[in-house]
């Protein structure tokens, strides 16, 4: 029964939209590019348990530079209370909430990032809507939640 679920998802793919899956902006754990990682702000970042982090303009929310990768806090000391501007920040591609399931899933696959910003003015100013990441799709074809460990 679960392959049957699984190749009719397949098939689902390419008709539905990646707003469907996404997760909406007003549930995306960011950050601003002033946000100085001190203590408070690592445990915040370790408490939510996310590996990206979009980062978006202190002035508008909704404009967005780039993802902070936690890993790269591994070796960073909190006691240096760095602002998150001096930190490499990861692509954080941009596409529209119309792109299809199969689109994004084949854009994950090429390797660059495997999260995306869903705007309605991508490579522009503003107009966030959403994340994606290659879990969520691969949730839509499995017709079940993933659970982290
Ligand atoms: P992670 O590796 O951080 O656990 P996943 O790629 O496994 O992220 O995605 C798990 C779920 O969390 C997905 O539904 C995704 O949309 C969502 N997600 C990923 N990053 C964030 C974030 N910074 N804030 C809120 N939700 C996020």
């Amino acid at each position: 029964e679960d392959e049957v679920h699984i190749i009719g998802s397949v098939l689902d793919l390419r008709d539905k939209p990646v707003s469907k899956v996404m997760t909406p902006i007003q549930d995306v754990f960011t950050l601003t590019m002033d946000d100085i990682l001190d203590k408070e702000t690592v445990d915040k970042i370790l408490f939510h348990g996310y590996s990206r982090i979009p980062i978006c303009a202190p002035e508008d929310q909704s404009n967005f530079f780039g993802m902070l990768l936690v890993k790269q806090l591994i070796t960073y000391d909190v006691e240096d209370a760095l602002p998150v501007r001096c930190f490499n920040l990861g692509i954080l591609p941009e596409t529209s909430p119309d792109t299809s399931c199969l689109d994004i899933l084949n854009f994950f696959q090429e390797g660059k990032s495997h999260l995306a910003l869903l705007s309605s003015n991508p490579g522009g100013v503003g107009g966030a809507l959403g994340v994606i990441t290659l879990e969520d799709v691969i949730e839509e074809l499995i017709g079940e939640e993933i659970i982290d460990e």
